[in-house]
């Protein structure tokens, strides 16, 4: 099923679920509390002859009155309500999200935070992070795999590398809201941990129901593919450009030349443009990323992120 109409199908469910239930409460107090029957008769009756009156005379105001009127009877009604010890609002109108009141949009006519957790579980399902959030966050992260000694031309170790990487990595994550325009380009040889990091950034800020979308390059390149000539999968095309933050993980050279090449780098720049994060990480040095992708939007595109080396010793030899 589509991602949108599986998310309308859960609200309307949910809208469903919890009206029954309110109709079963209703049904269950009104046989137990008959004087809760009784108020309530007396308030549709108020209610009702309100708008009677409004009608035959539109310039008497008296809806003071009478809500003055509605809120005794209701406060009456909460305290049959506790004498029989039912909490004090089991008769309101249910709603599992108070701040969208179960529609996925809030007040600001935003997403709303239950409807972003929704297509952030909905994605685990079609993205490759699903089985990495548990294995691969901060938690578990260890500098000791990194070696203490500098290394090669760097003047510096590893490990001090990965503690200031670690400070970036963190600071983007409690930054994450503002409007800073910060990307991040994580370059390096293979088994320096850089996907490892991904992760670890991309679960940190799941956890604040930010919509993450995480995707090698080619997982990207096979979507717009499959859009391009089987008409498929334009859900998680266009969360491409809507998600809150994109990883791009393992950008390589072996993309130069397929001809959806320049799709990845129009995605990137049309997130730019609305100010949406993007973090990607290369084998391929800054260097030979503008050598390799020639074309003026690519340079465009590296310009706005910020470089990040990762270098030191092949971990996963160790
Ligand atoms: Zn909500």
């Amino acid at each position: 099923m589509e991602l949108t109409a599986k998310i309308s199908n859960y609200y309307e469910n949910l809208r469903k679920k919890n009206i029954e239930t309110h109709e079963k409460r209703v049904e269950e107090i009104y046989k137990k509390i008959p004087e809760v029957r009784e108020i309530d008769g007396l308030i549709r009756d108020i209610a009702l002859r309100a708008s009677i009156e409004q009608i035959k005379n539109p310039n008497q105001d008296k809806s003071i009155e009478q809500s003055e009127k509605i809120y005794t009877l209701k406060l009456k009604k909460m305290e049959f309500l506790e004498k029989e010890g039912y909490p004090r609002d089991y008769l309101e109108e249910i709603y599992t999200c108070k701040d969208c009141l179960d529609t996925g949009i809030n007040e600001d006519n935003e997403k709303c935070h239950c409807l972003k957790k929704l297509i952030v579980s909905e994605l685990y399902d079609m993205s490759s992070i699903s089985y990495m959030l548990d294995k691969e966050n901060f938690d578990k992260f260890d500098l000791n795999v990194f070696s203490e000694k500098v290394y090669e031309e760097f003047n510096m170790s590893p490990r001090e590398n990965m503690k200031n990487i670690l400070a970036i990595s963190k600071s983007f994550i409690n930054n994450f809201d503002e409007k800073n325009d910060v990307n991040l380009l994580l370059w390096g040889p293979t088994g320096q941990g850089k996907t490892f990091l991904l992760n670890c950034i991309a679960s940190e800020l799941i956890k604040k129901d930010i919509i993450v979308i995480y995707q090698t390059a080619y997982e990207i390149l096979k979507t717009i593919e499959d859009r391009k000539f089987k008409n498929i999968d334009d859900d998680k095309y266009n969360l491409y450009f809507e998600s809150d933050l994109l990883i791009v993980d393992d950008l390589g050279i072996e993309l130069v030349n397929s001809f959806t090449t320049s799709e990845i780098f129009n995605i990137i720049n049309t997130r730019l443009l609305r100010g949406k994060k993007t973090l990607i990480s290369t084998n391929l040095s800054p260097k030979e990323l503008s050598e390799t992708y020639t074309d003026r939007v690519f340079s465009r595109v590296f310009q706005k992120f910020v470089p990040i080396r990762f270098f030191g010793p092949d971990l996963r030899w160790q």
